[in-house]
Protein backbone atom coordinates (compact mmCIF):
# COMPACT_ATOMS: atom_id res chain seq x y z
CA UNK A 1 0.00 0.00 0.00
CA UNK A 2 1.40 3.06 -0.88
CA UNK A 3 1.64 6.05 1.78
CA UNK A 4 -0.86 8.75 1.99
CA UNK A 5 1.76 11.59 0.88
CA UNK A 6 2.82 9.53 -2.39
CA UNK A 7 -1.08 9.28 -2.93
CA UNK A 8 -1.64 13.10 -2.44
CA UNK A 9 1.11 13.31 -5.17
CA UNK A 10 -0.88 10.97 -7.71
CA UNK A 11 -3.75 13.49 -7.02
CA UNK A 12 -2.24 16.94 -7.43
CA UNK A 13 0.06 16.22 -10.43
CA UNK A 14 -2.78 13.92 -12.64
CA UNK A 15 -6.59 14.41 -11.11
CA UNK A 16 -8.69 17.64 -11.80
CA UNK A 17 -10.86 18.70 -8.65
CA UNK A 18 -14.16 20.67 -9.80
CA UNK A 19 -13.37 24.41 -10.76
CA UNK A 20 -9.51 23.61 -9.83
CA UNK A 21 -6.50 24.03 -11.39
CA UNK A 22 -4.22 21.05 -11.09
CA UNK A 23 -1.26 22.70 -10.02
CA UNK A 24 -2.65 25.19 -7.37
CA UNK A 25 -1.61 24.87 -3.85
CA UNK A 26 -5.03 24.68 -2.50
CA UNK A 27 -5.11 21.19 -0.43
CA UNK A 28 -7.44 18.52 -0.88
CA UNK A 29 -8.37 16.27 2.08
CA UNK A 30 -7.75 11.92 1.61
CA UNK A 31 -11.31 11.13 2.92
CA UNK A 32 -11.02 7.14 4.12
CA UNK A 33 -14.87 6.74 5.00
CA UNK A 34 -17.97 8.04 5.94
CA UNK A 35 -20.30 7.35 8.25
CA UNK A 36 -23.63 9.27 9.36
CA UNK A 37 -22.83 13.10 9.19
CA UNK A 38 -19.32 12.11 10.12
CA UNK A 39 -16.34 12.27 7.23
CA UNK A 40 -13.53 10.30 8.23
CA UNK A 41 -10.44 11.83 7.33
CA UNK A 42 -7.20 9.52 6.62
CA UNK A 43 -4.89 11.40 9.22
CA UNK A 44 -7.31 10.24 12.02
CA UNK A 45 -9.50 13.48 11.84
CA UNK A 46 -13.24 13.70 11.82
CA UNK A 47 -15.34 16.52 10.19
CA UNK A 48 -18.58 17.12 10.66
CA UNK A 49 -20.40 17.63 6.89
CA UNK A 50 -22.03 20.75 6.57
CA UNK A 51 -22.45 20.22 2.87
CA UNK A 52 -24.11 17.37 2.39
CA UNK A 53 -22.06 16.73 -0.50
CA UNK A 54 -23.53 19.02 -2.55
CA UNK A 55 -27.19 18.88 -1.30
CA UNK A 56 -27.40 14.99 -2.58
CA UNK A 57 -26.68 12.95 1.22
CA UNK A 58 -29.79 14.23 2.73
CA UNK A 59 -30.04 10.73 5.06
CA UNK A 60 -26.29 10.41 5.44
CA UNK A 61 -23.17 8.17 4.55
CA UNK A 62 -23.30 4.85 5.00
CA UNK A 63 -26.82 4.29 5.57
CA UNK A 64 -27.99 0.82 6.43
CA UNK A 65 -30.73 0.41 4.33
CA UNK A 66 -29.24 2.12 1.09
CA UNK A 67 -26.55 -0.28 1.53
CA UNK A 68 -28.88 -2.85 1.81
CA UNK A 69 -30.97 -2.47 -0.99
CA UNK A 70 -28.21 -1.93 -3.39
CA UNK A 71 -26.36 -5.27 -2.15
CA UNK A 72 -29.44 -7.13 -3.17
CA UNK A 73 -29.56 -5.13 -6.40
CA UNK A 74 -26.33 -5.94 -7.02
CA UNK A 75 -26.94 -9.32 -6.82
CA UNK A 76 -29.64 -9.33 -9.62
CA UNK A 77 -27.67 -7.10 -11.92
CA UNK A 78 -25.46 -3.71 -11.49
CA UNK A 79 -26.14 -2.65 -15.00
CA UNK A 80 -27.90 -3.19 -18.02
CA UNK A 81 -28.80 -1.19 -21.45
CA UNK A 82 -31.82 0.79 -21.71
CA UNK A 83 -32.45 0.49 -25.44
CA UNK A 84 -35.20 -2.18 -25.60
CA UNK A 85 -34.75 -3.84 -22.41
CA UNK A 86 -36.28 -2.66 -19.27
CA UNK A 87 -36.59 -3.60 -15.47
CA UNK A 88 -38.12 -3.36 -12.07
CA UNK A 89 -36.25 -0.48 -10.33
CA UNK A 90 -36.54 1.56 -13.10
CA UNK A 91 -40.54 1.10 -13.42
CA UNK A 92 -40.90 1.03 -9.84
CA UNK A 93 -38.77 4.64 -9.46
CA UNK A 94 -41.04 5.89 -12.45
CA UNK A 95 -44.01 5.17 -10.76
CA UNK A 96 -42.72 6.58 -7.58
CA UNK A 97 -41.84 9.93 -9.06
CA UNK A 98 -45.05 10.79 -11.09
CA UNK A 99 -46.76 10.31 -7.43
CA UNK A 100 -45.10 12.81 -5.41
CA UNK A 101 -43.98 15.26 -8.15
CA UNK A 102 -46.82 17.95 -8.75
CA UNK A 103 -49.55 16.67 -11.60
CA UNK A 104 -49.67 16.42 -14.71
CA UNK A 105 -45.46 15.68 -14.84
CA UNK A 106 -46.05 12.05 -15.49
CA UNK A 107 -43.36 11.18 -18.65
CA UNK A 108 -39.58 10.80 -17.16
CA UNK A 109 -36.28 10.46 -19.09
CA UNK A 110 -33.07 9.24 -17.09
CA UNK A 111 -29.85 10.58 -17.02
CA UNK A 112 -26.72 10.10 -15.17
CA UNK A 113 -26.04 14.27 -14.30
CA UNK A 114 -28.16 17.22 -13.69
CA UNK A 115 -26.38 18.86 -16.25
CA UNK A 116 -27.37 16.22 -18.84
CA UNK A 117 -30.75 16.22 -17.41
CA UNK A 118 -30.99 20.13 -18.20
CA UNK A 119 -29.91 19.43 -21.58
CA UNK A 120 -32.67 16.90 -22.36
CA UNK A 121 -35.12 19.34 -20.75
CA UNK A 122 -33.87 22.18 -23.08
CA UNK A 123 -33.73 19.18 -26.19
CA UNK A 124 -37.73 18.70 -25.15
CA UNK A 125 -38.55 21.90 -25.45
CA UNK A 126 -36.88 22.28 -28.65
CA UNK A 127 -38.35 19.45 -30.40
CA UNK A 128 -41.69 20.16 -28.51
CA UNK A 129 -41.87 23.51 -31.10
CA UNK A 130 -40.54 21.95 -33.45
CA UNK A 131 -43.51 19.12 -33.73
CA UNK A 132 -45.78 21.93 -33.72
CA UNK A 133 -44.58 23.99 -36.63
CA UNK A 134 -42.54 26.63 -34.80
CA UNK A 135 -38.96 25.21 -35.59
CA UNK A 136 -38.03 29.13 -34.76
CA UNK A 137 -38.30 28.94 -31.10
CA UNK A 138 -35.01 27.75 -30.14
CA UNK A 139 -34.04 30.64 -27.50
CA UNK A 140 -34.27 30.09 -23.86
CA UNK A 141 -35.00 32.68 -21.28
CA UNK A 142 -32.74 32.30 -17.74
CA UNK A 143 -32.52 34.47 -14.91
CA UNK A 144 -29.02 36.49 -13.79
CA UNK A 145 -27.24 34.19 -10.94
CA UNK A 146 -28.62 31.05 -12.04
CA UNK A 147 -26.57 27.84 -12.06
CA UNK A 148 -28.07 24.52 -14.37
CA UNK A 149 -24.65 22.80 -15.08
CA UNK A 150 -21.22 22.43 -16.85
CA UNK A 151 -21.96 21.45 -20.32
CA UNK A 152 -22.14 23.10 -23.27
CA UNK A 153 -26.39 23.75 -23.56
CA UNK A 154 -26.77 24.08 -19.80
CA UNK A 155 -24.10 26.44 -19.40
CA UNK A 156 -25.33 28.91 -22.02
CA UNK A 157 -28.09 29.17 -19.69
CA UNK A 158 -25.47 30.17 -16.04
CA UNK A 159 -25.01 33.51 -15.13
CA UNK A 160 -23.28 34.74 -17.77
CA UNK A 161 -20.55 36.22 -15.92
CA UNK A 162 -19.87 33.64 -13.37
CA UNK A 163 -20.13 30.82 -16.29
CA UNK A 164 -17.59 33.18 -18.29
CA UNK A 165 -19.87 33.30 -21.39
CA UNK A 166 -17.27 35.38 -23.10
CA UNK A 167 -14.24 32.94 -22.99
CA UNK A 168 -16.59 30.46 -24.75
CA UNK A 169 -18.04 32.89 -27.09
CA UNK A 170 -19.36 31.56 -30.39
CA UNK A 171 -19.78 27.74 -28.69
CA UNK A 172 -22.71 28.95 -26.85
CA UNK A 173 -26.07 29.52 -27.58
CA UNK A 174 -26.70 33.19 -26.97
CA UNK A 175 -29.85 33.21 -24.85
CA UNK A 176 -31.99 35.94 -23.03
CA UNK A 177 -30.77 37.18 -19.50
CA UNK A 178 -32.68 39.03 -17.21
CA UNK A 179 -32.10 40.06 -13.50
CA UNK A 180 -32.15 38.21 -10.44
CA UNK A 181 -35.64 38.61 -8.70
CA UNK A 182 -35.00 41.07 -5.74
CA UNK A 183 -37.96 40.29 -4.04
CA UNK A 184 -36.98 37.94 -1.31
CA UNK A 185 -38.89 34.81 -0.20
CA UNK A 186 -41.87 36.04 2.03
CA UNK A 187 -42.60 38.75 0.44
CA UNK A 188 -44.47 40.17 -2.64
CA UNK A 189 -43.37 40.58 -5.89
CA UNK A 190 -43.92 43.63 -7.14
CA UNK A 191 -44.53 45.24 -10.81
CA UNK A 192 -41.10 46.39 -10.97
CA UNK A 193 -39.72 43.14 -9.54
CA UNK A 194 -41.25 41.14 -13.01
CA UNK A 195 -40.92 44.09 -15.35
CA UNK A 196 -37.55 42.67 -16.75
CA UNK A 197 -39.26 38.89 -17.24
CA UNK A 198 -41.97 40.82 -18.69
CA UNK A 199 -40.31 42.84 -21.02
CA UNK A 200 -38.42 39.77 -22.66
CA UNK A 201 -41.05 37.99 -22.86
CA UNK A 202 -42.71 40.78 -25.48
CA UNK A 203 -39.33 41.43 -26.90
CA UNK A 204 -38.57 38.13 -27.70
CA UNK A 205 -40.75 35.13 -26.43
CA UNK A 206 -41.87 34.46 -30.29
CA UNK A 207 -38.23 33.48 -30.69
CA UNK A 208 -38.27 31.37 -27.08
CA UNK A 209 -38.71 27.65 -26.72
CA UNK A 210 -38.87 28.11 -22.81
CA UNK A 211 -38.06 30.04 -19.55
CA UNK A 212 -35.82 28.02 -17.43
CA UNK A 213 -35.38 28.64 -13.70
CA UNK A 214 -34.20 27.48 -9.99
CA UNK A 215 -38.10 28.08 -8.59
CA UNK A 216 -37.28 29.53 -5.05
CA UNK A 217 -33.86 29.38 -4.36
CA UNK A 218 -31.01 29.94 -6.67
CA UNK A 219 -28.39 27.35 -5.53
CA UNK A 220 -24.38 27.26 -6.66
CA UNK A 221 -25.03 30.55 -8.73
CA UNK A 222 -25.67 33.20 -5.64
CA UNK A 223 -27.45 31.14 -2.58
CA UNK A 224 -30.23 33.33 -3.27
CA UNK A 225 -34.26 32.63 -1.78
CA UNK A 226 -36.83 34.59 -3.85
CA UNK A 227 -40.30 35.43 -3.98
CA UNK A 228 -42.84 32.74 -4.15
CA UNK A 229 -45.14 35.25 -5.78
CA UNK A 230 -42.45 35.56 -8.69
CA UNK A 231 -42.80 32.08 -9.76
CA UNK A 232 -46.35 32.39 -9.83
CA UNK A 233 -46.12 35.44 -12.30
CA UNK A 234 -43.25 33.82 -14.53
CA UNK A 235 -46.19 30.79 -15.03
CA UNK A 236 -48.48 32.96 -15.97
CA UNK A 237 -46.46 35.01 -17.91
CA UNK A 238 -44.87 31.64 -20.28
CA UNK A 239 -48.55 30.98 -20.52
CA UNK A 240 -49.89 34.28 -22.15
CA UNK A 241 -46.63 34.26 -24.48
CA UNK A 242 -47.22 30.72 -25.01
CA UNK A 243 -43.71 29.91 -23.90
CA UNK A 244 -42.59 26.64 -21.70
CA UNK A 245 -41.66 27.01 -18.40
CA UNK A 246 -38.44 24.67 -16.66
CA UNK A 247 -38.31 24.35 -13.36
CA UNK A 248 -34.40 23.31 -12.12
CA UNK A 249 -35.23 21.68 -8.66
CA UNK A 250 -31.92 19.76 -9.22
CA UNK A 251 -30.38 21.38 -5.95
CA UNK A 252 -34.05 21.90 -4.46
CA UNK A 253 -35.89 18.93 -4.91
CA UNK A 254 -36.52 16.17 -2.19
CA UNK A 255 -37.22 18.52 0.50
CA UNK A 256 -34.31 20.65 1.12
CA UNK A 257 -36.74 24.05 1.33
CA UNK A 258 -39.31 22.86 3.28
CA UNK A 259 -41.58 21.61 0.40
CA UNK A 260 -40.93 18.37 -1.16
CA UNK A 261 -39.93 20.41 -4.53
CA UNK A 262 -39.56 24.31 -4.37
CA UNK A 263 -42.35 24.99 -6.59
CA UNK A 264 -44.76 23.76 -3.79
CA UNK A 265 -44.56 27.23 -2.17
CA UNK A 266 -45.52 28.61 -5.22
CA UNK A 267 -48.35 26.29 -5.93
CA UNK A 268 -46.85 26.17 -9.59
CA UNK A 269 -46.59 23.21 -11.69
CA UNK A 270 -43.80 23.65 -15.19
CA UNK A 271 -43.89 21.91 -18.08
CA UNK A 272 -40.47 20.12 -17.53
CA UNK A 273 -38.70 19.34 -14.53
CA UNK A 274 -35.17 18.76 -13.68
CA UNK A 275 -34.36 16.68 -10.63
CA UNK A 276 -31.05 15.17 -9.28
CA UNK A 277 -28.36 15.16 -6.98
CA UNK A 278 -30.70 14.07 -3.57
CA UNK A 279 -32.21 12.01 -5.69
CA UNK A 280 -30.49 8.78 -4.98
CA UNK A 281 -29.65 10.36 -1.37
CA UNK A 282 -26.12 10.97 -2.53
CA UNK A 283 -25.40 7.44 -3.37
CA UNK A 284 -25.24 7.03 -7.28
CA UNK A 285 -25.11 9.66 -10.04
CA UNK A 286 -28.36 9.83 -11.61
CA UNK A 287 -31.08 12.82 -12.87
CA UNK A 288 -34.37 12.94 -14.52
CA UNK A 289 -36.08 15.64 -16.67
CA UNK A 290 -40.57 15.20 -16.02
CA UNK A 291 -42.81 16.05 -18.38
CA UNK A 292 -46.58 15.99 -19.26
CA UNK A 293 -48.34 13.77 -21.85
CA UNK A 294 -49.17 16.81 -23.65
CA UNK A 295 -45.22 17.03 -24.38
CA UNK A 296 -44.09 13.86 -24.87
CA UNK A 297 -47.28 12.97 -27.12
CA UNK A 298 -46.38 16.26 -29.10
CA UNK A 299 -42.68 15.17 -29.36
CA UNK A 300 -43.76 11.45 -30.45
CA UNK A 301 -45.83 12.96 -33.17
CA UNK A 302 -42.73 15.00 -34.59
CA UNK A 303 -40.23 14.64 -36.91
CA UNK A 304 -37.99 12.46 -36.42
CA UNK A 305 -41.40 11.02 -34.48
CA UNK A 306 -38.79 10.15 -31.52
CA UNK A 307 -36.78 11.73 -28.77
CA UNK A 308 -33.18 12.05 -29.77
CA UNK A 309 -31.54 11.73 -26.47
CA UNK A 310 -30.10 8.27 -24.87
CA UNK A 311 -27.51 7.86 -22.59
CA UNK A 312 -25.16 4.35 -21.70
CA UNK A 313 -25.91 4.27 -18.76
CA UNK A 314 -29.41 5.19 -18.46
CA UNK A 315 -31.44 4.37 -15.83
CA UNK A 316 -28.70 2.07 -14.52
CA UNK A 317 -30.80 0.03 -11.95
CA UNK A 318 -28.44 0.34 -9.24
CA UNK A 319 -29.11 3.90 -9.34
CA UNK A 320 -32.36 3.58 -9.70
CA UNK A 321 -32.70 1.36 -6.66
CA UNK A 322 -30.76 3.99 -4.76
CA UNK A 323 -33.39 6.42 -5.75
CA UNK A 324 -36.57 4.38 -4.88
CA UNK A 325 -34.90 3.38 -1.41
CA UNK A 326 -34.01 7.30 -0.40
CA UNK A 327 -37.21 8.35 -1.81
CA UNK A 328 -38.78 5.81 1.02
CA UNK A 329 -36.62 6.61 3.61
CA UNK A 330 -37.73 10.21 3.00
CA UNK A 331 -41.41 9.92 3.09
CA UNK A 332 -40.96 7.18 6.25
CA UNK A 333 -39.28 9.62 7.85
CA UNK A 334 -41.08 13.03 9.30
CA UNK A 335 -38.80 15.30 7.53
CA UNK A 336 -40.59 18.42 7.24
CA UNK A 337 -39.87 18.32 11.23
CA UNK A 338 -36.34 17.92 10.35
CA UNK A 339 -36.25 20.53 8.51
CA UNK A 340 -38.04 22.92 10.43
CA UNK A 341 -35.82 21.91 13.15
CA UNK A 342 -32.53 22.48 10.93
CA UNK A 343 -34.13 25.73 10.15
CA UNK A 344 -34.59 26.51 13.84
CA UNK A 345 -31.51 25.90 15.30
CA UNK A 346 -29.19 27.32 11.90
CA UNK A 347 -31.50 31.02 12.87
CA UNK A 348 -30.41 30.74 16.30
CA UNK A 349 -27.18 29.49 15.83
CA UNK A 350 -26.47 32.19 12.68
CA UNK A 351 -27.98 35.10 14.07
CA UNK A 352 -24.70 36.12 15.99
CA UNK A 353 -23.34 37.03 12.01
CA UNK A 354 -25.95 39.39 11.48
CA UNK A 355 -23.63 42.03 13.65
CA UNK A 356 -20.54 41.02 12.11
CA UNK A 357 -18.81 44.21 9.86
CA UNK A 358 -17.74 41.09 7.65
CA UNK A 359 -21.40 40.38 7.00
CA UNK A 360 -23.63 41.31 4.47
CA UNK A 361 -27.02 39.28 4.74
CA UNK A 362 -27.73 36.00 6.59
CA UNK A 363 -30.43 33.63 4.97
CA UNK A 364 -32.09 30.58 6.04
CA UNK A 365 -34.42 28.73 4.16
CA UNK A 366 -35.10 24.95 5.06
CA UNK A 367 -32.12 22.96 5.61
CA UNK A 368 -30.10 25.61 4.05
CA UNK A 369 -28.12 28.26 5.71
CA UNK A 370 -26.31 31.46 4.15
CA UNK A 371 -24.35 33.73 4.87
CA UNK A 372 -22.90 36.38 2.37
CA UNK A 373 -19.66 38.53 3.43
CA UNK A 374 -18.45 41.97 2.60
CA UNK A 375 -15.77 40.49 0.43
CA UNK A 376 -14.70 37.13 -1.37
CA UNK A 377 -13.45 34.71 0.92
CA UNK A 378 -10.04 33.41 0.29
CA UNK A 379 -10.19 29.75 -0.04
CA UNK A 380 -6.94 28.73 0.45
CA UNK A 381 -6.51 30.27 3.99
CA UNK A 382 -11.03 29.83 5.01
CA UNK A 383 -10.88 26.01 4.22
CA UNK A 384 -8.07 24.64 6.42
CA UNK A 385 -9.59 26.95 9.30
CA UNK A 386 -12.83 24.80 8.90
CA UNK A 387 -10.70 21.54 8.47
CA UNK A 388 -8.89 22.24 12.07
CA UNK A 389 -12.31 23.50 13.89
CA UNK A 390 -13.56 19.75 12.69
CA UNK A 391 -16.34 20.67 10.32
CA UNK A 392 -16.79 20.50 6.30
CA UNK A 393 -17.84 23.47 5.30
CA UNK A 394 -16.80 24.89 1.43
CA UNK A 395 -17.42 28.76 0.55
CA UNK A 396 -17.11 29.98 -2.70
CA UNK A 397 -16.78 33.74 -3.44
CA UNK A 398 -18.39 36.06 -0.77
CA UNK A 399 -20.88 33.05 0.41
CA UNK A 400 -20.09 30.57 2.96
CA UNK A 401 -23.19 28.19 3.60
CA UNK A 402 -24.40 24.98 4.60
CA UNK A 403 -27.07 22.28 3.74
CA UNK A 404 -26.00 19.36 6.08
CA UNK A 405 -28.13 16.10 5.90
CA UNK A 406 -31.23 16.13 7.43
CA UNK A 407 -30.37 13.61 9.63
CA UNK A 408 -28.16 16.34 11.56
CA UNK A 409 -28.52 16.35 15.65
CA UNK A 410 -28.81 19.96 17.32
CA UNK A 411 -25.85 19.20 18.86
CA UNK A 412 -23.71 18.88 14.76
CA UNK A 413 -25.38 21.57 13.90
CA UNK A 414 -25.11 24.31 16.75
CA UNK A 415 -21.02 23.31 15.66
CA UNK A 416 -21.14 24.01 12.72
CA UNK A 417 -22.62 27.36 13.23
CA UNK A 418 -20.62 28.65 15.97
CA UNK A 419 -17.29 27.69 13.78
CA UNK A 420 -18.88 29.39 10.89
CA UNK A 421 -19.07 32.63 13.24
CA UNK A 422 -15.75 32.53 14.77
CA UNK A 423 -14.42 31.88 11.66
CA UNK A 424 -15.93 35.03 9.73
CA UNK A 425 -15.40 36.92 12.68
CA UNK A 426 -11.69 36.25 12.59
CA UNK A 427 -11.61 36.69 8.61
C1 LIG B 1 -25.78 20.80 -9.41
C2 LIG B 1 -26.80 21.42 -10.28
C3 LIG B 1 -26.87 21.13 -11.65
C4 LIG B 1 -25.88 20.22 -12.33
O1 LIG B 1 -25.91 18.92 -11.86
P1 LIG B 1 -24.62 17.95 -12.06
O2 LIG B 1 -25.09 16.65 -11.52
O3 LIG B 1 -23.51 18.57 -11.30
O4 LIG B 1 -24.37 17.91 -13.53
C5 LIG B 1 -27.87 21.72 -12.40
N1 LIG B 1 -28.76 22.56 -11.82
C6 LIG B 1 -28.73 22.86 -10.52
C7 LIG B 1 -29.76 23.77 -9.94
C8 LIG B 1 -27.74 22.31 -9.70
O5 LIG B 1 -27.69 22.64 -8.40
Amino acid sequence: MQDFDELLNIDKNSIWHPYSAMSSDSPVYHVASADGVRLKLSNGQELIDGMSSWWSVIHGYNHPEMNLALEQQLKDMAHVMFGGLTHTPAIKLTEKLIAITPEPLNAVFYSDSGSVAVEVAMKMAIQYWHAKGESKRQRFISLRSGYHGDTLGAMSVCDPETGMHSLFSGVLPEQIFIEQPQCRFGEPCTDNDIAALKKALIEHGKDCAALIMEPIVQGAGGMWFYSADYVRQARKLCNEHNVLLIFDEIATGFGRTGKLFACEHADVVPDIMCIGKALTGGYLSLAATLTTRDIHLTIDGGTPGVFMHGPTFMANPLACTAALTSIRLLLESDWQESINRIQHVLEKGLAPCRQLPQVNDVRILGAIGVVELKEAVDMKAIVPKFVEAGVWIRPFGKLVYVMPPYIISNDDLATLASVMATIISNN
